[in-house]
């Protein structure tokens, strides 16, 4: 299961990031962006999480999966451009056709939301 070392990836990287020791802030929420080129199922991602989670420090920090869509770089207009598919590689703008993928197989882990350091938290108000 692809999402599963996916899961542990997630995990890993985020416990390294923490300091250790009896001064670690405790995690509440985990925030990761897919990519829609990325494989990566996100109710699988999820589900997976929680697997990998277990006996490490974010066993009780949810997951928050964030999408981001396909952008493609068209020649035409000379700018990347969004799109709502996965299918239909063709600027929204000029309908030209374009291989040129500049995002949507990302997979990366946006910010982290700790208890007792709002400084970190990035974002929350
Ligand atoms: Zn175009």
């Amino acid at each position: 299961m692809h999402e599963l070392s996916v899961a542990h990836a997630v995990v890993s990287t985020v416990v390294e990031a923490l300091p250790a020791g009896p001064s670690a802030p405790r995690v509440l929420e985990v925030h990761v962006r897919v990519g829609v080129l990325s494989g990566v199922v996100p109710d699988a991602l999820s589900y997976a999480y929680d697997v990998a989670a277990e006996g490490t420090p974010l066993a009780d920090a949810a997951l928050h999966v964030e999408r981001s869509p396909v952008v493609i770089h068209c020649a035409e207009c000379d700018g990347d451009a969004e799109l709502l598919g996965t299918t239909d590689f063709r600027c929204p703008a000029c309908g030209t056709p374009s291989g040129d993928v500049r995002g949507g197989r990302e997979l990366e882990v946006l910010r982290l939301v700790l208890d007792d350091a709002p400084a970190l938290a990035g974002g929350m108000p």
